[in-house]
């Protein structure tokens, strides 16, 4: 083994990790011959980070699975594991995944009915999940272990308030100019892969990564030891000031309302 210790913690590695979780990427016998767990990224474990990080794995893939399958991004019938995957952990998942739920049914123009679960997902635990991965690819990637700030960007999430729309875009145009010309990383890219960019000005680090060609999650990484950026706009922005970001001639309206 490469690595001899843990990637979260300092406890001895006693099994690999997939990265992400292996249940993520569909069995070949459900999507007709097609290899999509090709080279799948490890990263040693010790015993605890193993075990806790496996009941996040479902937690995961059901979230995933969900708003796959709510953006109707077109790969339904492609991913069949994914979908199934839904049917078979009915409620129970589905009740662990969302903190509020309800459920309405869409009838579609061949007059099927589709259910759509519309909720607030257990944005906490989401978070934590992939917390643990930017962890685990940063260590995969650079070859030692990451200490410092996590902070993680549900980019797919639709939200109702126009001032975090906005913010949410500055952020994926701003992470289209600094991932331009860096490869992708992983051999099952219409299942998941990941970008690192060059560290900015301040030496953070942003991760992004990809799921099912359609589902965003932009992830920054401060390493422990360099100065702490100070950006007025986005310190007034925490105490509900309005403030526009720009980026070349683009503006970004944040804080449209106190909230
Ligand atoms: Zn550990």
């Amino acid at each position: 083994m490469k690595f001899e210790y843990c990637y979260m913690c300092e406890e001895k590695a006693v099994s690999k990790e997939h990265v992400p979780p292996k249940c993520i990427f569909p069995e070949q016998k459900d999507v007709a011959g097609e290899n999509y767990r090709k080279d799948l990224i490890t990263v040693p474990s010790c015993e605890v980070h193993n075990s806790s990080k496996s009941k996040d794995d479902e937690f995961l893939l059901v979230s995933l699975a969900d708003i796959f399958g709510n953006n109707s991004i077109g790969y339904r019938h492609k991913f069949g594991k994914v979908d199934r995957a839904i049917r078979r952990s009915s409620t129970r998942l589905i009740d662990k995944a969302f903190t509020k739920k309800k459920h309405y049914f869409i009838q579609t123009k061949n007059n099927d009915f589709l259910e759509v679960i519309w909720g607030t997902p257990d944005h906490i635990r989401l978070n934590r999940c992939f917390e643990h991965i930017a962890y685990e690819l940063y260590l995969k990637h650079f070859n030692h272990k990451f200490s410092g700030e996590v902070k993680v960007l549900l980019g797919y999430l639709h939200n109702t308030d126009v001032s975090n729309n906005n913010f949410v875009q500055f952020i994926k145009d701003r992470a289209q100019i600094d991932l331009s010309g860096i490869p992708k990383q992983g051999e099952n890219s219409e299942v998941f892969y990941y970008q690192f960019s060059e560290p900015d000005q301040f030496g953070i680090y942003l991760l992004y990564l990809r799921f099912y060609g359609g589902i965003d999650i932009y992830i920054s990484m401060m390493p422990n030891g360099i100065e702490k950026p100070s950006h007025l706009g986005f310190e007034l922005m925490k105490i509900g000031v309005p403030v526009t970001l720009t980026l070349g001639n683009k503006t970004y309206p944040v804080n449209l309302k106190n909230n």
